[in-house]
Order: structure tokens, then C-alpha cells, then sequence
């Protein structure tokens, strides 16, 4: 039966990196004969502007019924002013909490190409291959009660909760221990035991099942604070990092610019069935939103993992991963991470040169 995809474009500069991957996912589709078939969708700014809801009803029977979504991103000033529970971004929490999307997998990996790209010196991100597994449907961005309330002397208080059960810490790991399985068999796990009751749990269930089900994989912990700072003394240390919901926001924002450029990041949320959503790790960038700089990269390598986790089509993954590679030899590159001597494009050559690479 045919695997039908959900394409989700968004705000910003969403329209125009997934027009780029869309043309790779043509490409790809014909080249391996994979019979993928895709429609269009609305969801943050781009779903409040016709339905006035950031995740419309529409939108979610159009991702329920799909096997695999791609998203550009979500958001932008335009919609900053609106009320909190419909603003963009609640709509990406929405599709992701709806769906069950509960592991979000976000590789920092450096292509050598781009080693110079980097803020830290070449031979402490030479051959960087880091995957940050954030839980992503729980902690402290769900948890209730929260909000804004007037306190008694009539000043205000922010509030929010952070709460993770053991199934759901569970789940999360065994997703991390799996995947280290598959490359180095390391697990970090990431938390904040010596302040937080709720990391305190975390680290104690990722222990047990490690003890019950993993002693093949090596596992260590790590507060936070030491996580961050580790990124950056030595982040080759790190094979997988597993981390609460906020923490790997955090942290793998911070992994991203280890390897150049937010723009070269690509992830997958998977519910347990394998079904995703992949998206670039990136925001919608309104700042060069509709001027055809954005690199597109991370969202055509958001093409690849889908095409390996949700489709297992590990073939056509790896040809998209070195055409990547192989632009980036020919010394193709967009703004961000652009540097002397080398060659400067759009978004959309950037889209073609990948095309072209697949179809040689
Ligand atoms: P951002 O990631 O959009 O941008 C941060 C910086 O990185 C900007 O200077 C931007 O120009 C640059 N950048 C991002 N992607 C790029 C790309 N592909 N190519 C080149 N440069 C790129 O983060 P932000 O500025 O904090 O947020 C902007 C908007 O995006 C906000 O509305 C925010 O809520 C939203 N956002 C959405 C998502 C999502 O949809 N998953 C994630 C993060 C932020």
C-alpha cells in the first residue's frame, strides 16, 4: 500500500525550504520507484490566517490519517501580539501532543566540509556525531496547572509544572538505548537529580531499565548544567544524550551551532509505532523569511530520516545524506554558511543542486 505524507510548509521561511525539499522528495520518490504520495496542509500562522486556529480541525484529520509528516517551521511577529492558547506555536505542541509524537530525535552531526563553520576549534568537532533524544510530549512545556495568577498583593506570579511519570521516562529511554544500539552504544542520560524531584525519577527509572534490559550499552548521567558545559569543552565524549523535554530544547540547540549552522540540523518526532513528524531543528527565521537565502538542508535531511525511520528506506536516506555531502564538496553553500573561495547560493539552487547530484 502507498505511504502517504502530510506537508506541512508554515510561516517564515517554512514555504521556501520545503518547496526545496519537496523537489528532492519528487526526485527520490521516482529515482527509487518508493510509490510516496503527499498533500498540502495548514498549521501555525499560515492555519490562523484562514481558520483562525493554529492546528485546525482540518489539519489534524489530515495528519492522522497520514503516515509521515513534514513540517517547515511555525511562527513569526505577525502573530506575536495574538493570545497565548492560539498562537503558532501552540499549534506545534498540539500536532505533536495529539499525535503522540513523544521522541524527538535530533542528530548534531558535523559534515567535515563544514568544520570551519564552527565556533569551536576543528579538532574538537572533526567527526562529530552526537543524537540528542528528547521527550518531547511531557515535563514542564504540558504539565499543569500553569499560568499567570495575581497574588494577594496584587503582584503577578508566573507558574508552570514540570512532571514526568515512569512510564513515560521509560518509553523515552528505551527509544535512546535502542538507537545507541545502532551506532556507539552509549547512553547519556541528562538531568538535574540534585535540585529537581521529577530528574530525580528520571534518573532512577533510565538506571533500572538499564540494569533490566542494557547492560550491552554503556550509560552515564550528567546534571545539566555540566551537560552544557561539556557540549562545548569536549562533545566528542557523547554518542547519545537522553534528556527531559526543556534540557534537550536547550541542549540541542546548543549541539546545533557546534556543527556550523542551525540550518544543516534535521529531526524526527516518532510516536511508538514509528509514524513521525521531521522537521528542521530550526525556527521559521522571519528575519530572511522570503529573500531565497534560508539553507534548506536541514529540512531536505528531515526528507532522509523520514525516509529511514518511518518508511525504512535506508537506501534512498543514505542517497540523499551524500548528495548532501557531495553539494557540499562541490563548495555549494548558502549564506549561513557560506565562507572565501567558496561558491554562494539561494534556497532554491541549493534545492536543484541536491536534485542534481541525485539524478547524476
Ligand atoms: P530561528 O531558528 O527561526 O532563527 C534563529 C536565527 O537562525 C535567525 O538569525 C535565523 O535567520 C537563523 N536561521 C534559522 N534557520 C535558518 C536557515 N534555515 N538558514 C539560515 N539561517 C537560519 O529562531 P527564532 O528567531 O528564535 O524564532 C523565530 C520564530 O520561529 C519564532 O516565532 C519562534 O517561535 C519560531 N520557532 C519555531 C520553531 C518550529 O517551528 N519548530 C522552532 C523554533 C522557533
Amino acid at each position: 500500500m502507498s505511504k502517504h505524507i502530510l506537508i506541512l510548509a508554515g510561516d517564515g521561511i517554512g514555504p521556501e525550504i520545503i518547496r526545496a525539499a519537496e523537489s528532492v522528495l519528487s526526485t527520490i520518490n521516482q529515482k527509487f520507484s518508493l510509490g510516496l504520495t503527499w498533500e498540502h496542509g495548514l498549521l501555525g500562522g499560515a492555519a490562523i490566517d484562514v481558520h483562525g486556529q493554529p492546528y485546525p480541525d482540518v489539519t489534524s484529520a489530515q495528519a492522522k490519517q497520514a503516515d509521515a509528516i513534514l513540517l517547515g517551521a511555525v511562527g513569526g511577529p505577525k502573530w506575536d501580539g495574538i493570545e497565548r492558547s492560539i498562537r503558532p506555536e501552540r499549534g506545534l505542541l498540539k500536532i505533536r501532543s495529539e499525535l503522540n509524537l513523544f521522541a524527538n530525535l535530533r542528530p548534531a552531526i558535523l559534515y567535515p566540509q563544514l568544520a570551519d563553520a564552527s565556533s569551536l576549534k576543528p579538532e574538537i568537532v572533526s567527526g562529530l556525531d552526537i543524537l540528542i533524544v528528547r521527550e518531547l510530549t511531557g515535563g514542564i512545556y504540558f504539565g499543569q496547572p500553569r499560568g499567570i495568577r495575581e497574588l494577594e498583593n496584587g503582584e503577578k506570579q508566573g507558574y508552570n509544572t514540570d512532571v514526568y511519570s515512569e512510564s513515560e521516562i521509560r518509553r523515552i529511554a528505551k527509544v535512546a538505548f535502542e538507537l545507541a544500539k545502532l551506532r556507539g552504544s552509549k547512553v547519556c542520560s541528562v538531568d538535574k537529580a540534585n535540585v529537581l524531584e521529577v530528574t530525580e525519577l528520571w534518573k532512577q527509572t533510565v538506571t533500572e531499565l538499564h540494569q533490566n534490559d542494557y547492560q550491552d550499552v554503556a550509560l552515564s548521567h550528567m546534571y545539566v548544567d555540566n551537560a552544557a558545559m561539556q557540549l562545548v569543552r569536549a562533545p566528542k565524549q557523547f554518542d547519545v544524550i537522553v534528556t527531559g523535554n526543556l534540557f534537550g530544547d536547550i541542549l540541542s540547540d546548543e549541539a546545533a551551532m557546534l556543527t556550523g549552522s542551525i540550518g544543516m540540523l534535521p529531526s524526527a518526532s516518532l510516536d511508538e509505532h514509528g509514524k513521525g513528524m521531521y522537521e528542521p531543528c530550526h525556527g521559521s527565521a522571519p528575519d530572511i523569511a522570503g529573500q531565497n537565502i534560508a539553507n534548506p538542508l536541514a529540512t531536505i535531511l528531515s526528507v532522509a530520516m523520514m525516509l529511514r525511520y518511518s518508511f525504512k528506506e535506508e537506501q534512498a536516506a543514505v542517497a540523499i545524506e551524500h548528495a548532501v555531502g557531495h553539494v557540499l564538496d562541490l563548495g555549494l553553500r548558502t549564506a549561513d554558511i557560506y565562507a572565501e573561495g567558496l561558491t554562494q547560493v539561494g534556497t532554491e539552487e541549493m534545492g536543484q543542486a541536491i536534485v542534481n547530484a541525485l539524478n547524476t
